[in-house]
């Protein structure tokens, strides 16, 4: 049995989750990531990872799918020695007015962002329990805590990750068990990708700091989290934002 830290990252093929697993192997955890279906983005991410010299291993698992999360679960902990730290970072966004929003692009987001980070917790959670330690790191947004126009699914299932970080934290707590989430703002990645020019712009203006963050910004809290620096910290919401919600 090695010394070495486990840490699972959820949607670490691209954007945030691709770079956060990266920040994770530096500072010496092994990294087990999972990705929807993007398997060259996965292969590339563990490419890197294994260039640091540190255990990698990519997982194709539908977060909003249970069966898959407890067999993947399952896995990674006959793969790797333990699971010390679980990063719900997996996320989508189908944008569009109420009035013209379809059930089913409100059930995706739900499913995948918010029962995802449901799944994922409660499939670990088992497991940090029986180890009396472990650090859950649960991506939320800006528009969860504030709400956005044109994203009523995506704004309330990152709202009820806050209600369900908070929750977890007070269950856990007594296992040793630390459960935060991050709040990012605007990061530059190819979920923001897609957003017109000008709906950029004006974002820019909303950003007192006057500048779009970046997927190392949101890494370096998550790795600041996942640190023995942050074990009295739990139940709690940071914002990475650039003072875009204050
Ligand atoms: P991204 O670049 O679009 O990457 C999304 C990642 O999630 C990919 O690795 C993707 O895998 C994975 N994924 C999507 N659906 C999945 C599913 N059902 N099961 C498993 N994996 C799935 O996103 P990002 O911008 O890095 O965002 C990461 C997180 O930060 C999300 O939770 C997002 O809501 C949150 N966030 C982002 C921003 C921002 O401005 N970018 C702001 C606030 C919060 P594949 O590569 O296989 O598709």
């Amino acid at each position: 049995m090695s010394d070495t830290k486990v840490a699972i990252v959820t949607g670490g093929s691209r954007g945030i989750g691709r770079v956060a697993a990266i920040k994770l192997a530096k500072k010496g955890f092994n990294v087990a990531i999972c990705y929807a279906g993007n398997e060259e983005k996965a292969n590339e991410t563990i490419g890197i990872i294994e260039e640091l010299g540190v255990k990698a291993k990519a997982y194709k698992c539908d977060v909003s799918n249970s069966a898959q999360v407890e067999s993947t679960v399952k896995e990674i902990s006959e793969d790797f020695d333990s699971i010390d730290v679980l990063v719900n970072n997996a996320g989508i966004t189908r944008d569009g007015l109420l009035i013209r929003m379809s059930e089913d692009d409100f059930d995706a987001v739900i499913a995948t962002n918010l029962k995802g980070t449901f799944n994922f917790t409660k499939a670990v959670a088992s497991i940090m329990m029986k180890q009396r330690s472990g650090k859950i790191i649960n991506l939320s947004s800006v528009v969860g805590i504030s709400g956005n126009a044109g994203q009523a699914n995506y704004a309330a299932s990152k709202a009820g990750v806050i209600g369900l970080t908070k929750s977890c934290a007070r269950e856990l707590a007594s296992r040793g068990i630390t459960v935060n989430a991050i709040a990012p703002g605007y990061v530059e990645t190819d979920m923001t990708a897609v957003l017109k020019d000008s709906i950029k712009e004006s974002l820019l203006n909303t950003i007192p700091l006057k500048k779009y963050g970046r997927p190392e910004d949101i890494a370096d809290a998550i790795a600041f989290l996942a640190s023995p620096s942050a074990s009295y910290i739990t139940g709690q919401v940071i914002n990475v934002d650039g003072g875009m919600c204050m």
